[in-house]
């Protein structure tokens, strides 16, 4: 199992179940198990593969925010 979650920098990570801490690019070191848990998988490859859809919906998206889309990204 592989656990998703965010760090407070808005970066999407992933971590092995039972691994304690994982280290983000922008140098926080997290408690995984204080992190809200995005989402569980069974892969790593689909643990990759959310992973990079959070980060879509962070940067891939044009200029501009919506209301809407300030609601949407709170969720998390
Ligand atoms: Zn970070």
């Amino acid at each position: 199992m592989y656990l998703v979650f965010r760090c407070d920098c808005g970066r999407a990570l992933y971590a092995k179940e039972g691994v304690a801490t994982r280290k983000c690019v922008c140098g926080k070191t997290l408690k995984v198990k204080e992190r809200r848990i995005f989402k569980n998988v069974e892969t790593a490859e689909d643990a990759v593969y959310v992973v990079q859809q959070m980060q879509e919906e962070n940067y891939g998206k044009t200029g501009f925010t919506t209301a809407d889309s300030i609601k949407f990204h709170r969720r998390f």
